[in-house]
């Protein structure tokens, strides 16, 4: 997913065609993965889309509950508890980017587990809820493609200028986006690992390992 051809990456494939161009919709900012979900001017999409999927964690999970014969207990608060919606790049805690990217919260691992004993339940729930965040965000961006192909036309762009400068300044290009540095590389990870791994208690840690399998099967698949 984060390699998404966003016009930062473009960039580094043909940095003279796309050296000044911005995100196509605020115009003001580069247009980074991260930026594509943060940006000012699609927040209303972006609020839209995470009220969706809450909406769909609450009703799946009901429906599950009812398959198995169970109470429909899932209420919004439960779903809001879920402490990953915020619309921010963090290195320290879970956010949505971070839900975007395929990371599973510790908190839904939690969910999960409170509410589905049968492991099928909990994979079905998992696989459904990956495939409904998917089909969103792939909607967003195909938007996004949209808005930026009609630019591209306008400034004149095409295949063959494209095929022109191919490559031709890639060692120019400084990433100045790029946030991962030897620096803060230890740091970042880390402190992302001990918010997955050790959130509020040990238990966490065990249920991230029941579901490490879980994410490189379902989630690995489409990143
Ligand atoms: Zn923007």
């Amino acid at each position: 997913m984060e390699e998404l051809p966003t016009v930062e990456k473009m960039k580094y494939l043909a940095l003279r065609i796309y050296n000044t161009w911005k995100c196509p919709f605020c115009e003001q900012y580069d247009e980074t993965f991260d930026h594509l979900w943060t940006c000012n001017s699609r927040i209303n999409e972006i609020k839209e889309i995470i009220n969706e999927i809450k909406q769909f964690i609450k009703n799946t999970s009901n429906m599950l509950l009812i398959n198995e014969e169970k109470i429909p207990t899932v209420t919004e608060s439960a779903v809001d508890f879920i402490n990953c919606w915020d619309i921010t790049f963090s290195n320290s805690k879970i956010t949505f980017i971070d839900l975007i990217k395929g990371i599973i919260p510790c908190e839904l691992t939690k969910f999960v587990e409170e509410y589905f004993n049968i492991k099928n339940t909990r994979l079905t729930f998992l696989k459904e809820l990956r495939d409904f965040i998917f089909e969103k965000i792939w909607a967003f961006w195909i938007n996004r493609c949209v808005i930026q192909k009609e630019k591209e036309k306008n400034a004149g762009i095409n295949k063959k200028l494209l095929k022109n400068n191919f490559n031709q300044n890639r060692n120019d290009y400084i990433d100045i986006n790029r946030k991962i540095d030897t620096l803060n590389l230890f740091e970042g990870l880390e402190s992302i690992r001990s918010n997955i791994y050790f959130g509020t208690n040990l238990q966490d840690f065990i249920m991230v390992v029941n579901y490490a399998l879980v994410l490189l099967i379902f989630w690995g698949v489409r990143r």
